[in-house]
């Protein structure tokens, strides 16, 4: 379907196909809502650039990332949710039905609206780092290093992202450095441990990097020691940068109640937003737990709070 096809007003739009947005779908269809679920440009989230995920209930083997939001997909189809390909760039909440503005200039109605948007991965922010995107420099272990085979290459980054990409990247890599710009990682302590274990693992402590070196593709860090202001070179053929995420609510920030970092702000304990019929689940709402299953839980929430709220309108 697309968005000039659909002139009629949805119960239940739903933006964004991770965790949290396809159980919004799958909650809404059952309860007869009919959502239409708008895939963003990652189709089924963050999950679908991560390996194993071992910590999803249900999964005592684990399972891979893709194949986990195939299933979630399939089970909302099941119950009759509509999907749609596109991405909303300006809404209108100054009255209902809301109309969702898509990038190619069509748009949708909407009576109540669950955004799912999540977050996205976050960029050191030097301009050799863009220029050789795609050419050495990435923010997905999952997708790209395969491509690393038997090189050299640098994870930016404590946290427990940095420590799961740097562990995963030792299955292709010669050696991995990770460089981290305090003495200690942020990363939990299972996470640091395996790390710490992992002989193809180095650490530089204390450092950022200054430059991407490199024309068409990397050769170098340039790196600066923020103690001693030491400034070195590093010969890597690879940058997998991994410093957190932020929540992907630009269209959204001038309508919302968001916090200072973007996050979608919620009553306690429910999903509703600062606009009634407005609803936010997943890491679009959550800087905190930041899980597949807290995410799939809040979408639970958002489906059950958006069917209430038009059942309270229609009595
Ligand atoms: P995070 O916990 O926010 O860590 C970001 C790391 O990047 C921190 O070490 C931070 O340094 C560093 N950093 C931030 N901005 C930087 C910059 N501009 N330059 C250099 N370094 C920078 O993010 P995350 O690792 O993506 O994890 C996010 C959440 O997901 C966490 O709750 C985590 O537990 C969870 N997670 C869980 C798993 C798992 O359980 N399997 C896997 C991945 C993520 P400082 O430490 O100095 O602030």
């Amino acid at each position: 379907m697309t968005a000039q096809e659909n002139s009629n007003v949805e119960s239940v739009t739903i933006l964004g196909s991770g965790p949290a947005g396809l159980t919004a779908a799958i909650y809404a269809a059952r309860a007869n809502l009919k959502p239409l679920v708008i895939e963003g440009e990652q189709p089924g989230g963050q999950l679908t650039i991560t390996s194993d995920v071992e910590n999803y209930p249900g999964f005592p083997e684990g399972v891979m990332g893709p194949e986990l939001m195939a299933q979630f997909r399939k089970q909302a189809e099941r119950f009759g949710t509509k999907f749609l390909v596109g991405r909303v760039e300006k809404v209108d909440f100054s009255q209902r039905p809301f109309t969702l503005y898509f990038n190619d200039g069509l748009s949708v109605k909407t009576s109540t609206l669950i955004i799912a948007t999540g977050a996205s991965a976050k960029w050191i922010g030097l301009p050799s780092e863009r220029k050789l995107w795609g050419k050495g420099v990435s923010s997905c272990a999952t997708c790209d290093g395969f491509f690393f085979k038997n090189m050299d290459i640098a994870v930016v980054g404590g946290g427990d992202t940095a420590m799961e990409e740097a562990t995963f990247l030792t299955r292709f890599a010669k050696s991995v450095t990770v460089i981290h710009r305090r003495d200690t990682l942020r990363a939990s302590k299972i996470m640091q441990d395996k790390a710490f274990a992992n002989p193809k693992i180095k650490f530089i402590w204390d450092t950022e990097v200054e430059e991407v070196l490199g024309e068409k593709e990397v050769h170098a860090l340039k790196l600066k020691n923020i103690r001693t202001q030491e400034v070195s070179e590093l010969q890597v053929q690879g940058l997998f940068v991994a410093i957190g995420h932020e929540p992907n609510t630009a269209p959204f920030r001038q309508h919302l109640k968001c916090n200072p970092s973007g996050y979608i702000v919620v009553d306690p304990g429910t999903t509703k937003t600062n606009v009634p019929g407005v609803f936010a689940a997943g890491d679009v709402a959550d800087h905190v737990y930041r899980q597949a299953i807290t995410a799939a839980g809040t979408g639970c929430m958002a489906a059950i709070d958006a069917e209430r709220f038009l059942e309270h309108e229609e009595a």
